[in-house]
């Protein structure tokens, strides 16, 4: 089993400045072990900047499970918010996943910022959106599609950088070949409609697909910054 990667990031129509950030930055193929992330940083003038910065360096960086990572990603923030006052209040999402030799998937996630696996032309979400209108869809309290439009759909419940404290999904999938999976950040799902990103995710390689989808959330709208991680499972 090999992986084949691309990713890129893209600041929209809106913004001046690109507070996600990414790795790896480059595109490659590999039988792994390889991780692979997405962080959309949030807070202050330059803080939504650093934090998703920082915390993507801290991740790639530390050795262990990809909680480990995330949690060293976390206490990095924190402390570094806390020794800066121009940085007070920063904090990041992180969608993390490392992909082993054997086929295995771990990921490790806090926020906003999502996993897909396209499997048999299916796309599913993976992830679970740790906002306020998230938690009210789960209880039944908002429907799917209210909360597509939600003027709070941004508020999240669990951030990195705020308490060295930190609540991290971990789960484990098994991937075979031909599956395919799409890290990215809520620039694109705000945007782009999930039967859209399908429908692109569905062919082209993981190059075109990443670019597309960019292509996609820009002639939406482009509000928000938008990531792309989008990685094939090969032979
Ligand atoms: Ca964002």
């Amino acid at each position: 089993m090999n992986y084949l990667w691309a990713a890129a990031t893209h600041t929209g129509r809106i913004r001046n400045n690109n507070e996600d950030a990414f790795a790896p930055e480059a595109s490659g193929r590999g039988p792994g072990p390889v991780v692979l992330l997405v962080a959309d940083g949030m807070g202050g003038a330059v803080g939504g900047e650093v934090a998703s910065r920082l915390a993507v360096e801290t991740a790639i960086a530390t050795d262990g499970t990809p909680a480990d990572r995330v949690v060293a990603a976390n206490r990095r923030v924190v402390t570094e918010a806390m020794g800066d006052p121009h940085l007070a209040g920063m904090g990041t999402t992180m969608t993390l996943v490392q992909l082993d030799p054997g086929g295995q998937a771990h990921f490790a996630h806090v926020g906003d910022s999502r996993a897909y696996r396209l499997r048999d032309g299916q796309l599913e979400m993976i992830t679970s959106d740790h906002t306020v209108v998230a938690e009210h869809v789960a209880a039944g309290r908002l429907s799917y599609e209210e909360a597509l439009t939600h003027p709070q759909r941004s508020m999240l419940t669990r951030v990195l950088g705020i308490n060295t404290e930190l609540e991290v999904d971990e789960f484990d999938l098994e991937l075979k070949e031909g599956d395919r999976i799409l890290l990215c950040s809520d620039g694109l799902t705000n945007m782009v409609p999930d039967e859209q990103i399908a429908s692109i995710m569905g062919s082209r390689t993981p190059e075109e697909a990443v670019w597309t989808l960019i292509e996609e959330a820009n002639r939406a709208g482009g509000h928000d910054n938008i990531t792309i991680v989008v990685v094939d499972v090969v032979q």
